[in-house]
């Protein structure tokens, strides 16, 4: 028989895992509502994401802990390498894994099979991204603000600044 989930959710860590580059308003409305439906969540930033980032590791952390000040059952951690030895240092949490569009989908649930199969027990849960931001991501705020659209709608504001200030830099070196 399964476990009482009141009873298991107690002592639950749940790990948002991404690249966070940067982090986004859609990232934001998933780590609020998981942290509403969990006691603990850590957002782990992935040390080496596939695609080069634009911002360090040391950014990404330092964006996410500026946007989450005040989520008090929030930390930001990061890692390197695999997701489950990462988990399993952590004594076996739950992953919360963000749906936006139908092409998330299928690479998120590949991921939770193949997280499952490297890890027994290891399982993921997936919130659907509110509407206003189902189709922000990462990269489309980077493009946009690349080619001078408005983003403040989109990241929070010390991403804002952050992204503003690079281009200032950018610009004095030319
Ligand atoms: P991105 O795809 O924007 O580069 P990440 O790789 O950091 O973001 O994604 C981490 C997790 O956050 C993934 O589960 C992704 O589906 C989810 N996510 C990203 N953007 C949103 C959004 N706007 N709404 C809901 N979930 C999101």
């Amino acid at each position: 028989m399964r476990r009482d989930n009141g009873a298991r959710r107690g002592g639950m860590l749940v790990v948002y895992p991404g690249s966070f580059d940067p982090v986004t308003n859609g990232h934001l409305d998933i780590i609020r509502r998981a942290a509403a439906q969990f006691p603990r969540l850590s957002v782990a930033v992935v040390a080496n994401p596939g695609k080069s980032p634009m911002f360090t590791l040391e950014e990404r952390v330092a964006l996410l802990r500026e946007a989450c000040r005040g989520l008090r059952n929030v930390e930001i951690d990061s890692f390197e390498g695999l997701l489950v030895d990462y988990i399993r240092g952590r004594g076996n949490a739950l992953i919360v894994k963000g749906l936006r569009i139908v092409s998330d989908f299928e690479h998120e649930f590949s991921m939770a099979l193949l997280n499952r199969k490297l890890e027994s027990g290891v399982d993921t849960i997936f919130m659907p991204a509110s509407l206003e931001y189902a189709y922000v991501s990462s990269s489309s705020v980077k493009e946009v603000f690349s080619l001078g659209g408005d983003i403040s709608d989109f990241v929070p504001a010390a991403v804002l600044r952050k992204m503003k200030e690079r281009r200032t830099k950018k610009y004095e070196r030319l």
